[in-house]
């Protein structure tokens, strides 16, 4: 076994009502926070209310699109600086958790975003974060990292830094009651993705594995019954908890392929987060039993297709479990169905090819007709 190191600095208060707790670790932190969430679903759902109910004196940014770019966090971070608010509030998915992150770097660092992609690039440290994640996937809430759209380069690139860690997350699982259907099933299987991203990723640990695993099995029993009964609390709750632990796994092991080939499917055909990974499931981890097939069957008995762990089998049973679990979901496996262009891949796969950051943590070696065979695989449901 080998040897690991295991941070988890975010403080995590879990269970029904803790929303309720926003305005007393608000106080604990500071006095003037900025407060970020989204364009619709946190004032139409009520809880922009209930949370500036809380936090007398907040200033409000309520504009964050969905994968967020470098320009609006620029943008919002000097109305954080001007108005001098000492720590920043998450109230909503991803996309507001990590503008909360890039704008707490930019506060206090000047312009532009795109300087501080990588590890610890900025000087100054970020000002404090509280997340209040109202999806159940990204787990961003315990994670370093601040996902961005590079608005130069049209691609996403990642802010990171151990200062990125929220101070406090609190989640709430009845703040993702309101989720409708299809961001309740793509936000799951994107904390599906990052489990399974992790276990293979050459940075697993034996601390992430327990998590992960744990986490396939928890999106396999309970992400259809949240889809299906939108009001069952306790499967929101499941997702919420499988969610964190998805984001406590890419906090140590980062993402992989997945991951670098879903932001192709998310910025050229609009395919969302959560859902592009998916589909990138069955071809990826396909690939991947022949690096890794034991690793690969021990998901696949997670979610339920246990086998043995040689390379054909493994590769089988994780199609058939990706598969039945998209079925479960009523959700078509082909891209070519969500909106993918069969005519862009071959662009898809040479862009990919030239950028390193994305092979990182993969398995293996890729040729720029192995990444079009993968995005073509996808593209048929395969
Ligand atoms: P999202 O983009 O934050 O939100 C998707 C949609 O769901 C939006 O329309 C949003 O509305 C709506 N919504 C959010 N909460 C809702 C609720 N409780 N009820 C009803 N509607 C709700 O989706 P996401 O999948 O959570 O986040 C994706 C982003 O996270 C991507 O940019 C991805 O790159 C990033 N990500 C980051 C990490 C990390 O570790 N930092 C990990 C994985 C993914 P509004 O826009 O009106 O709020």
């Amino acid at each position: 076994m080998s040897a690991f190191g295991f941070d988890l600095p975010t403080e995590v208060v879990f269970g029904e009502d803790t929303f309720d707790c926003l305005g007393e670790y608000s106080g604990n932190i500071g006095k003037r926070p900025f407060l970020v969430t989204g364009k619709h679903s946190a004032r139409a759902a009520g809880y922009l209310g209930r949370a500036l109910a809380q936090l007398p004196g907040a200033v409000l940014f309520d504009r964050v699109e969905e994968n967020p770019t470098t320009t609006q966090c620029e943008e919002a971070a000097e109305i954080c600086r001007a108005r001098d608010c000492d720590h920043v509030i998450a109230l909503g998915g991803g996309s507001p958790m990590d503008a909360a992150k890039a704008i707490a770097v930019l506060a206090r660092n000047p312009a532009p975003a795109s300087q501080y992609f990588g590890v610890e690039r900025y000087t100054e440290a970020p000002l404090p974060l509280i997340a209040v994640p109202t999806t159940a996937g990204t787990g961003s809430e315990v994670t370093q990292y601040a996902v961005l759209v590079n608005v130069e380069e049209r691609n996403k690139r990642t802010i990171t830094g151990p200062a990125l860690f929220p101070a406090v997350a609190i989640l709430d699982p009845l703040l993702t009651l309101s989720l409708p259907r299809n961001v309740t099933i793509a936000t799951g299987l994107d904390a599906l993705s990052q489990a399974m991203e992790g276990i293979v990723s050459t940075h697993s640990t034996a601390a992430s594995d327990v998590q992960a695993l744990e986490c396939c099995g928890l999106v396999r029993a309970w992400l259809p019954i949240a889809a299906n009964e939108p009001g069952n609390r306790e499967a929101r709750a499941r997702m919420l908890h499988a969610a964190m632990l998805s984001g406590a796994v890419i906090a140590q092991t980062g993402t992989t392929l997945v991951h670098g080939m879903g932001y192709y499917l998310t910025l050229e055909f609009g395919i969302a987060h959560g859902l592009a990974n998916a589909l990138l499931l069955a071809p990826v981890f396909r690939w991947n039993a022949r690096h890794l097939p034991d690793r690969v069957a021990e998901i696949a008995a997670a979610l339920g297709h246990p086998g043995p762990p040689i390379e054909p089998a493994a590769a089988e049973n994780i199609t058939v479990a990706v598969h039945t679990l998209l079925g479960k979901l009523g959700v078509s496996p082909a891209a070519k169905d969500h909106g993918a262009r069969e005519d862009r891949l071959d662009w898809c796969a040479q862009h990919l090819s030239g950028d390193p950051s994305r092979f990182k943590r993969q398995a293996g070696t890729f040729a720029t007709s192995d990444l079009h065979q993968l995005f073509q695989e996808a593209y048929e449901g395969r």
